[in-house]
């Protein structure tokens, strides 16, 4: 079995994710997964990122593409080059601030993306605010969880905007309050973040139908539907789970047939 991983650490978002203070065990966990991977001897190939070609090129018998999630870029961040950056680039390597200078984290997920942005960027010294506009930040927070997320932000200097958008026009930045349709203005912000809603990144099975159409391609995790962690490894150890016993079917199928042809042949 191989493994194609594109960057040079293996753990994906949750890797990501476990930058969180208070998260260390995430990263044990990706740790003690590595370490399954060594002891069942899957050739791992870091810094890889595999396209079609690559794949047919090792002549698989069936594909797991667990390629994650890419995130949904509204169309007027490109109309602000320079000082629009995604939320998981900001938590792996924050931008230095020049001087008293002040990031908004637009936040349309909900979850622990902005959240863990915030805090990343108030440690390397912004004035952070979030801005969402479902009803409050964190809320697809998990209950026994939001109230210790909301806390913290609070204690780190965060502003936290509920049920607002941020807006720009020729006549400035403002947020909107998205229940009363107020217009607050407020100054321009040196940096712009996104946690957005994310979408598959699965243009490689389209891409493996076309170049090897008689393999089997099993999206699992984001790349099948973004959503959580979760999700990612029952779908990923099921995939693993039927490719293995079909792969038994298949020897056992392979033996049996050997041993009809060794009996026919006597
Ligand atoms: C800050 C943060 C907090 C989070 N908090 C939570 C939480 O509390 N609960 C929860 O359930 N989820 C949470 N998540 C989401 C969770 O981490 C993801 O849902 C999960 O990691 C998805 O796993 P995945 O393997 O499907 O995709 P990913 O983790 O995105 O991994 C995909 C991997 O595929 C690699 N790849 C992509 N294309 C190629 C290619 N062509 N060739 C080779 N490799 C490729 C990528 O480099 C990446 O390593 C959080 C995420 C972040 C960033």
């Amino acid at each position: 079995m191989t493994l194609l991983e594109a960057k040079p650490e293996l753990g994906g978002r949750a890797r990501t994710a476990g930058l969180r203070r208070g998260r260390e065990r995430w990263r044990l966990y990706l740790e003690w997964l590595a370490g399954e991977l060594r002891s069942h001897g899957v050739d791992v190939r870091l810094g890889q990122a595999a396209d079609a070609s690559d794949i047919a090129a090792l002549d698989p018998d069936l594909v797991i593409l667990a390629a994650g999630s890419r995130p949904r870029r509204a169309e007027w961040h490109d109309n602000h080059d320079g000082m629009v950056a995604d939320a998981d680039e900001v938590i792996v390597s924050p931008p230095q601030p020049r001087g008293s200078a002040s990031a908004i984290i637009v936040d349309q997920e909900g979850g622990f993306t902005a959240p863990t942005a915030a805090e990343s960027l108030c440690h390397a010294g912004w004035t952070v605010q979030i801005v969402t506009d479902l009803p409050f930040v964190a809320a697809k927070v998990d209950s026994t969880q939001v109230w210790f997320v909301r806390r913290r932000l609070k204690q780190a200097g965060v502003t936290l905007r509920g049920t607002s958008e941020l807006r720009h026009d020729p006549g400035g930045w403002a947020l909107v309050d998205t229940e009363s349709d107020e217009i607050s203005p407020v100054p321009a912000p040196d940096l712009i973040v996104y946690a957005d809603l994310r979408s598959a990144r699965d243009d490689l099975s389209r891409a493996l139908a076309e170049a090897v159409p008689q393999v089997p391609v099993r999206r699992v995790g984001d790349a099948l539907a973004p959503r959580g962690l979760l999700d990612a490894i029952t779908e990923g150890a099921r995939a693993g789970v039927s490719a293995s016993s079909s792969l038994r079917s298949h020897t056992l199928a392979d033996s049996g047939s050997r041993r009809r042809q060794h009996l026919e042949a006597r």
